[in-house]
């Protein structure tokens, strides 16, 4: 069955993931998942060098949903750390833009 996963927001992003991998990531375990989110990184900066738009897009995607996946695992809500952190703009200096 196909589905269409909404990724308006980081919890829809998060929640994909759950659904999509939770399974797989649980028998993988937090440290091959880690790796995952490690080498996925890797290609994100060869696809920065690329130059090719698309490339990078498609790597940071990587990215983000490795990172969903870890957070999957250890029980946080991605978005309640984002917006604790970044919510009020730059988390040393408390401005936007950072002024550190
Ligand atoms: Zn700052």
């Amino acid at each position: 069955m196909t589905a269409i996963y909404d990724m308006k927001t980081t919890r829809n992003l998060q929640e994909a993931m759950r659904m999509i991998y939770f399974d797989k990531d649980k028998g993988r375990g937090i440290w091959a998942t880690y790796l995952h989110l490690l080498e996925e990184s890797i290609e994100l900066g060869r696809a920065i060098s690329s130059g090719s738009k698309s490339e990078i897009a498609s790597e940071a995607a990587d990215v983000a949903a490795w990172l969903a996946s870890i957070c999957n695992l250890l029980d946080i809500d991605l978005e309640d750390a984002l917006r604790s952190k970044y919510g009020c703009g730059c988390p040393k200096c408390r401005s936007t833009p950072c002024r550190c």
